[in-house]
């Protein structure tokens, strides 16, 4: 099997081509993954989500140092996986905020049941809070595997 490091411009369209990816935050040493959708502002080098509050919000309030895995696995010899590693910046509701935050719900609607499941604890009817924040991104890594013969 051969292994090899993908290009920027790569591991940019593994980005493009997927809205799945395993967030990891961190808070006094202790690691937390979970899966988010998320939308990519290849022009601004940013990676959009959205939640309600929880736990990790509440720990990338206090870390913001955050990554995030994308992944294309066939098999274990067949796999492309991209890393962004970045900083949690919430897009706040203010007046100052307002074109990036329209920016990111354009990026959102884009896909079919956008809401869904980031804003799915809600009832019908219920209007908490949902948290619009963006991944800046610092710096991007991919590999690639594939066996010799492909
Ligand atoms: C395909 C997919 C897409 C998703 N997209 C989004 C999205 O875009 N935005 C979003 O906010 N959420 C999304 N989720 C749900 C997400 O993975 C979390 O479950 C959810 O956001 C709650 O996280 P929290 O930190 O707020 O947990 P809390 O609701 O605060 O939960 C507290 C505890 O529950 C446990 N827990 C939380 N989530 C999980 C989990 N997924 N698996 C196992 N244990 C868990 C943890 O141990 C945690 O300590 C998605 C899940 C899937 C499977």
């Amino acid at each position: 099997m051969l292994i090899h490091d993908l290009t920027p411009d790569e591991c940019t369209e593994v980005l493009r081509r997927n809205d799945l990816g395993r967030l990891g935050c961190a808070r006094y040493d202790q690691p937390y993954i979970v899966p988010i959708l998320f939308s990519f502002d290849a022009e601004r080098n940013c990676l959009y989500a959205f939640s309600t509050i929880g736990q990790k919000i509440g720990w990338m309030r206090e870390n913001p140092k955050v990554c995030l895995e994308v992944e294309e696995i066939g098999d274990k010899n067949h796999w492309t996986t991209v890393l962004a590693i970045g900083r949690y910046e919430e897009i706040q509701q203010d007046p100052n905020e307002r074109e990036a935050r329209s920016r990111a719900e354009q990026f959102f609607k884009a896909r079919r049941e956008w809401w869904l499941p980031g804003a799915a604890k809600l009832q019908p009817g219920e209007h908490p809070e949902v948290v619009v924040y963006r991944i800046q991104i610092d710096r991007l890594t991919g590999r690639r595997a594939a066996r010799n013969r492909d």
